[in-house]
């Protein structure tokens, strides 16, 4: 019989993990699967709740990180610890329903690799947010050959191969959605409305989300690197005709070379792109520096999960 593995990534979810644990498994009853909880380094009682849950149900595994790594970082470690043939993604707070997933599978069934959830709606989400992610997905998907789907979520189930695909980008800096479109295979999109979370916070800040979207960024695409070449040529350009209209009107006219003011004001705009430029380069250069150092993903400090398994980590 086919195995699902459901990652659920969690830090600091004392308040939603068992209602997330039996509203999972009222839907998944006829389903054979393991939950595997990753604690993101949790500073409340979840990692308790989740030891208490796993004492209870030998279909639940977990592992603890030894801090907060990121739910990039989370979802890492839950696929490379999974087993079965069918691999599911999702968050612990029910804003993910679990019900889709009985559809996600029927979608597997009918020979999709991937089943996804993506949000129709953005109801009681602040302005800012719908206004900013809008931005986002407009200025990512003209500027990067991976397009992604507005409203995509991390929410999916995938089949073996596809999942064994993710696995092998085993970079630091990730970015799950884009590495979800970047391996491509078929992908049925289930539509949802947005809930709220049952309880407990979100923990993105607006200051995140911009944080979020630039490492998108640099993770899927040079474009940026090469803006220094476009603009270069344009403003070289531009000097060159304002050069020839002064030699002409100083021929014509005779008129003095003057312009105090036009060469502040050219110096500063020239040395504020070129450090925006530079600034540009640099974020290159340090999503280099930290693929480079080669650090792990991903640091376990507790789990029940029996040492074979961990082997690939
Ligand atoms: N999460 C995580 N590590 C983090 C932040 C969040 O594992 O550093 C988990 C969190 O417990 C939840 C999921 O990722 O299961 C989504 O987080 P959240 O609800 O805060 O994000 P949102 O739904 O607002 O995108
Ligand atoms: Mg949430």
């Amino acid at each position: 019989m086919e195995l699902l593995s459901i990652i659920v990534p969690c830090y600091n979810e004392e308040k939603t993990v068992e209602i997330f644990f039996e509203e999972l498994q009222k839907t998944l009853v006829s389903v054979n699967c393991e939950v595997l909880f990753i604690n993101d380094g949790s500073q409340d009682n979840t990692q308790e709740k989740i030891r208490k849950l796993a004492d209870s149900n030998p279909n639940v595994k977990y592992i603890s990180f030894s801090r907060n790594f990121g739910k990039e970082s989370a979802i890492y470690a839950g696929l490379i610890i999974s087993t079965g043939s069918l691999v599911g993604l999702i968050d612990a707070d029910l804003q993910h329903p679990p019900s889709l997933l009985l559809e996600m599978i029927e979608a597997i069934h009918e020979g999709y690799d991937v089943a996804a959830a993506k949000r129709v709606s953005k109801k009681g989400e602040p302005v800012i947010n719908k206004l900013g992610s809008r931005f986002f997905y407009r200025l990512f998907n003209s500027i990067s050959s991976v397009k992604l789907v507005a409203g995509a979520t991390d929410y999916r189930v995938m089949t073996r191969q596809v999942t064994d695909a993710v696995i092998r980008m085993n970079e630091y800096n990730r970015f799950s959605k884009g590495l979800f479109q970047w391996v491509g295979f078929e992908t049925k999109w289930i539509e949802y409305e947005n809930i709220q979370r049952v309880a407990g916070e979100s923990t993105w800040s607006v200051g995140d989300l911009i944080r979020y979207s630039i490492k998108a960024i640099i993770a899927f695409t040079t474009l940026p690197l090469s803006l220094s070449i476009i603009l270069g040529f344009i403003i070289s350009a531009l000097a060159f005709i304002y050069l020839l209209f002064i030699i002409v009107k100083y021929l014509l006219y005779s008129d003095p070379v003057q312009g105090f003011a036009t060469t502040i004001c050219a110096i500063l705009f020239l040395g504020g792109m070129q450090m925006i430029l530079i600034g540009i380069l640099g974020k290159y250069l340090e999503n280099t520096y930290n693929e480079t150092k080669n650090r792990p993903i991903f640091i376990i400090k507790e789990t029940n999960i029996d040492d074979k398994r961990l082997d690939k980590v």
